[in-house]
């Protein structure tokens, strides 16, 4: 096991700035998740630590030691990719056993550890079969199989379940974090997927144009948002998002809409952490559509929109929620159902409200 470090990493593809001065460590035994949108730099930074791309700038560390002139056989890691790369000729038994057989591992050892690693990945009873004679599911887990038979210092995984059943992916995710918990070895893994990343992380770390936005626990990522990107790409539905203007006078915010303004008021936690900004300051505020309350009488503090479509979907039930340009969505229990082209009330929880620069796009 290993930490590995990134220290101002740089990375270039003609004028394309890959990777741009990235910092991050990844603690000994964690499963960090780099996520984002495509073209955003994950696979770059993977390859990167894996030695499969030389950097342009700054410092790859494993476990303290500077790694950048390492080559990708000697910083003991274990790879697996989107494209999994099977050899067709070998069976799926033969496959998994590669990496230790070019070890010279003695015979009755490489026997134990595949069946081990296969027990654990459920997939013994497909050991005699070549891949061709596999469905992707059990391509996947081979393939992830031929990584874990090793015991290296760091897994680097890319989309390993990307070409997985939506059902399949599901279990596939559960049972790759269940393995991660029980041998601790550290772990980086890509997906442009927030849920799987919200699902399997213990730390995401979320990039956007090679730049990394924030580093946090699915939950501060999730709650505390260091930016607008990262509040519109975790959750779904996302944030609601609503322009407004500080206003100093009642310590709350101006929201424009067709021509008149709503003068919502700050609750007494938000006001706090603004009291230094000035009156007219350009904000959007932001709010998670469960922290959207809907009524159907009129409410102190509460505004009133239109309800103009409702999506029922078995667990939940997604309202939109319309005034003049204004557009949001509430998520509420499948239990709470109100009239669809009817006025309905708004307030917003307290503890929910986000508030960002509109020019900066970082939270306030
Ligand atoms: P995806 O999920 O689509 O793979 P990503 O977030 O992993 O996206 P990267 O593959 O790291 O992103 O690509 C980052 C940027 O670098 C993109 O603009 C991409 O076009 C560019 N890029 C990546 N590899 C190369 C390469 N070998 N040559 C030129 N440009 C590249």
């Amino acid at each position: 096991m290993a930490s590995v470090e990134l220290h101002d990493v740089v990375k270039r593809f003609g004028q394309t700035v890959a990777v741009n001065h990235v910092n991050l460590k990844i603690e000994d035994g964690e499963f960090l998740i780099l996520l984002g949108p495509s073209g955003c730099g994950k696979t770059t930074s993977l390859r990167s630590i894996a030695g499969l791309e030389d950097v342009d700038e700054g410092q790859i560390l494993i476990d303290g030691e500077v790694v950048n002139n390492k080559r990708p056989a000697d910083r003991d890691m274990a790879f697996c990719f989107q494209q999994y790369a099977l050899y067709p000729h070998l069976t799926a038994f033969e496959n998994i056993a590669f990496p230790l057989r070019t070890q010279n591992m003695n015979h009755n050892e490489v026997n134990q550890r595949v069946r081990e690693v296969g027990k654990l990945l459920k997939i013994e009873d497909i050991f005699p079969r070549k891949p061709k004679k596999l469905s992707a599911g059990d391509q996947q887990r081979v393939a992830l199989a031929r990584a874990m038979v090793r015991q290296p210092k760091v897994y680097l995984m890319d989309e390993p379940l990307s070409n997985l059943d939506a059902q399949v992916r599901v279990d596939m995710r559960a049972e790759l974090r269940r393995l991660q918990i029980n041998n601790r070895i550290t772990t980086v893994y890509v997906t442009h997927d927030q849920v799987e990343a919200m699902a399997m992380a213990d730390r995401i770390a979320i990039m956007d144009k090679g730049v990394l936005q924030q580093v946090g626990t699915p939950d501060d990522v999730y709650v505390s948002p260091a930016n607008l990107f990262v509040a519109n790409f975790i959750g779904s539905p996302s944030m609601n998002f609503i322009p407004c203007n500080y206003d100093a006078a009642s310590h709350g915010v101006r929201i424009p809409v067709n021509g008149e303004t709503i003068l919502y008021r700050l609750p007494v936690n938000v006001k706090q952490s603004i009291s230094d900004i000035q009156d007219g300051t350009e904000l959007i505020l932001g709010i998670r559509p469960e922290d959207v309350y809907i009524h159907t009488e009129p409410v102190d503090d509460g505004f009133d929109c239109q309800l103009v479509l409702m999506e029922a979907l078995g667990s939940e039930n997604i309202h939109h929620l319309q005034r003049g340009n204004l557009h949001f969505v509430s998520r509420t229990s499948p239990a709470d159902v109100y009239p669809v082209g009817q006025s309905v009330w708004v307030t917003l929880e307290t503890e929910g409200i986000r508030l960002f620069d509109r020019k900066t796009e970082a939270a306030i």
